[in-house]
Parts: C-alpha cells; structure tokens; sequence
C-alpha cells in the first residue's frame, strides 16, 4: 500500500510574484496533485496564493 520514503519535495511559488519562498515534503497521502496554499509572502508582504512548483 503506503510505499516508504515516498515524500517528494516541492517547492511553494508566490502566485504573485512568482517567486519561490517555501521548500517542503509533500505530504503524499494528502495531496496527490499539485498543491496551493495561501502562504505569508515577504516580497508581496502579504499572504499569497502560493502553488507547488518543481
Ligand atoms: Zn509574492
């Protein structure tokens, strides 16, 4: 089922900027397509959409 070590690691672009701020594992399980958060962006200063990128 599960396979181990199966964490990819992805990288979290500002949507609106488009630059690159947040490196994390993905969490497989969770999120088996590409993934978006609102994250905090110190280039915006504001929170962003942010969407994973490779
Ligand atoms: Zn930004």
């Amino acid at each position: 089922m599960a396979k181990a070590d199966n964490r990819p690691k992805i990288t979290l672009a500002c949507e609106e900027c488009k630059r690159r701020n947040y490196i994390t594992t993905k969490n497989k399980v969770n999120d088996r397509d590409r993934i978006g958060m609102s994250k905090y962006c110190s280039w915006c200063r504001r929170h962003t959409p942010h969407k994973e990128t490779r």
